[in-house]
């Protein structure tokens, strides 16, 4: 059918979605047009609390203004070089990323899905060129219900079968075991495994966080069957969960790391893989790359990123605003709240599927002013921007405990 832009110049901006998108999501009804800090406004005019923070990318709250500044100045200057040539900005971003990480190297990527997938390539060639495992013969390990994004390959090992429905066949070579088990990961390595990928915590399965000790399990299970402990920190790093990764609560350094979401400051995809020397030394030149991958715009925009989340201390924020929020969401003993779950900023309250959907209390929290998401089905995401103040914490709460009482 060929669209006729004239018969809908008046439809609303929700049915021209309808109209000319593809269903792959099922947003909530508003029609988002500013954004400044913790807040976003609705087309008629109604402000809301975003405690969804488009799913971590916006850690920095809406339009930050050192990052506005940022990307306005490097657009200004020099936007887009590809790899082919050298830019003055990827150099200094590099540096600050694998200084503040403590990793030897970067690879800069834009969606994490693509990060994800450097590290799976970087895995499985460490794995015949390092290890020496026979051709064609490396296994990644991955945990259950992990979420890794959307490509064919990460959709499958995906143990969610909606995910994986109608878009086989897949690629071989992945194996999964139960998270937060690390006698299962043990008993899965083979000589022919190359890597364990991992969340440090589970953001789309419904922030599941995994008992305590897991990840320096991992960590010495990896090292002693000389397997790479890769952890997937697109959604936890950054200060997310009131560290700067994840892996730091336990004093865990994996041997490659994938960062996102918030590293392109709410203003762009930007994506890294990061590694120990060894293996990030396997890739050479033609092996991989991304036409916008490291561009000076992403550069410049990640690089001060990195800066605000250290100068800001947002981490440190993120563990004290994320207490305030456990402690006023424990307190609403609400018997349709089964499970509280998180750490720091990431928290999923998981709602008696018997008592109402997630979905519904989300559109009860939208009509109170406030936007979050619902993670499958039972699971309400509290995750604002790091920049959250104390007061608007205690207003989401509220928030949501008018919409509990109004829906019980
Ligand atoms: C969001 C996410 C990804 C995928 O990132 P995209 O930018 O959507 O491709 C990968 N891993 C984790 C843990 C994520 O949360």
């Amino acid at each position: 059918m060929t669209a006729r832009p004239g018969s809908t110049l008046s439809a609303s901006p929700i049915a021209l979605e309808e109209r000319f998108g593809a269903a792959n999501y099922l947003p909530l009804p508003v029609v988002l047009t500013r954004g400044e800090g913790v807040y976003l406004w609705g087309d008629d005019g109604k402000r809301y609390l975003d405690m969804m923070s488009a799913y971590s990318a916006v850690s920095f709250g809406h339009g930050h203004p050192r990052l506005v500044e940022a990307l306005i100045a490097q657009a200004r200057q020099l936007a887009m070089t590809s790899r082919a040539f050298h830019s003055d900005r990827l150099g200094p971003f590099l540096q600050r990323l694998c200084m503040l990480t403590s990793m030897d190297r970067a690879l800069p990527m834009n969606s994490g899905a693509e990060a994800v997938e450097t590290a799976l390539k970087a895995a499985r060639k460490w794995g015949y060129t390092v290890k020496g495992i026979a051709e064609e013969r490396a296994q990644v390990i991955v945990a259950g219900n992990n979420f890794a994004g959307r490509t064919t390959t990460l959709v499958g090992f995906s143990s969610e079968a909606q995910y994986r429905s109608g878009f086989g066949p897949f690629t071989p070579g992945f194996l999964i075991v139960p998270f937060g088990d690390a006698a299962a990961l043990e008993a899965a390595i083979t000589p022919d495994t190359c890597a364990f990928l991992v969340e440090p915590i589970q953001g789309e399965a419904g922030i599941v966080v995994p008992p305590a000790g897991y990840l320096r399990a991992v960590r010495e299970i990896c090292t002693r069957h000389n397997v790479l402990m890769i952890c997937d920190e697109i959604q936890t790093g950054l200060g997310r969960t009131g560290k700067l990764l994840a892996c730091d609560h336990e004093g865990v350094r994996p041997d490659g790391l994938t960062l996102g979401k918030a590293l392109g400051g709410g203003l762009l995809p930007v994506s890294a893989f990061l590694a120990r020397e060894d293996v990030m030394a396997v890739f050479k030149p033609g092996d991989h790359g991304s036409t916008f991958g490291g561009n000076p715009l992403a550069a410049a925009v990640g690089d001060a990123a990195l800066q605000v989340l250290v100068d800001e201390r947002l981490a440190e924020r993120a563990a004290s605003r994320g207490e305030l929020l456990m402690e006023r969401l424990h307190a609403l003993a609400h018997p349709a709240i089964v499970a509280i779950r998180g750490k720091g900023l990431l928290v999923g309250v998981e709602i008696d599927p018997a008592f109402a959907t997630a979905r519904r209390v989300c559109e009860g929290l939208m009509r109170e002013g406030v936007l979050t998401k619902d993670t499958h089905g039972t699971v309400v995401r509290l995750a604002p921007p790091l920049v959250i103040g104390a007061r608007e914490i205690e207003e989401a709460v509220a928030a949501l405990d008018r919409v509990i009482r109004a829906l019980a």
